[in-house]
């Protein structure tokens, strides 16, 4: 049995998005910080209505799936074929691009705290024409597990084995095999968890500080970094002094070439080309 070490930080750095939301980029800020197949990290968090209000109007996606998880706040999602999905508090949406998208991701709320993520799964080679589609989840679908110390854990994608007690998220059957979970741990406590071996995995604390390792070579992780996991078959993660809530992803990595122009992420050049021609013709989707 080995337990994953703290191998990387990428701390995020402020920029703006779409409309020009403020946010936080921890992966995908350059092209070479990203962890197969996890492509980018976006988290945002304002309570002033103009960090976030101009959201993100109509704009193209192939190639790959956006998840995109609230904290706190109200999300209207419009496509190009009249889909609508409505993402609130707590709730989730898995968006699969495939061969393409073009849609709007809006704030409904004129003011209050808007809080949540926006992570970029990569598709592999041969499902990246596929027809787009989406999962929408309730906030009453993630399954919520108390964790003997006073923690909880909610589960997005994936199965969880917590303590021998295996519990499937919502999100299922995503080729890169997504595990998400969104934890939260009082000061003093930690948790332990199997991940599969060869999955690449990171955390990412949006309060609070970890310490992530065995005792023996615990390192620590502050919060609004993603922190790259080591190989290894199981996880432990410490709050110290202080309560902390975090992200977890692993996933199966695809091992293939990337060639990423915005929000178009294919395997190569000419594949780009071909997204870029498609969209000025009206052939992406
Ligand atoms: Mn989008």
């Amino acid at each position: 049995m080995s337990i994953r070490t703290l191998q990387q930080i990428i701390p995020a750095i402020a920029t703006s998005d779409g409309g020009g939301v403020k946010l936080r980029r921890s992966l995908g800020q350059k092209q070479a910080l990203r962890v197969d197949p996890f492509l980018m990290l976006d988290e945002f968090s304002s309570e002033h209505a103009d960090d976030y209000i101009a959201g993100f109007p109509d704009h193209p996606h192939r190639g790959f799936e956006t998840v995109t998880y609230m904290l706190e706040g109200h999300m209207l999602h419009q496509d190009h074929l009249g889909n609508r999905g409505d993402l609130k508090s707590g709730g989730a949406q898995w968006m699969t691009a495939g061969r393409g998208i073009i849609h709007s991701e809006m704030p409904q709320q004129e003011s209050g705290r808007m809080r949540g993520f926006q992570l970029w799964v990569n598709l592999p080679a041969k499902e990246k024409m596929k027809p787009a589609g989406y999962q929408d989840v309730r906030p009453e679908e993630i399954p919520l597990q108390k964790l003997p110390g006073g923690g909880q854990v909610k589960i997005i994608a994936g199965i969880a084995d917590i303590a021998g007690n295996p519990i499937a998220g919502p999100i299922q059957g995503i080729s890169t095999e997504v595990l998400f979970l969104d934890v939260r741990l009082p000061a003093g406590e930690t948790f332990n968890l199997a991940i599969t071996k060869d999955h690449n995995a990171f955390v990412y604390p949006y309060e609070g500080t970890l310490a992530i390792g065995p005792a023996a070579n615990r390192h620590i992780l502050a919060s609004h970094s993603a922190g790259v996991l080591s190989d290894g078959d199981r996880i432990e993660i410490l709050a110290e002094e202080h309560a902390a809530a975090f992200l977890l992803l692993a996933g199966r990595p695809l091992g293939e070439p990337i060639a990423q122009y915005g929000p178009f992420v294919m395997n190569t050049r000419e594949e780009i080309e071909q997204a870029m021609a498609d969209y000025r013709n009206g052939q992406l989707v």
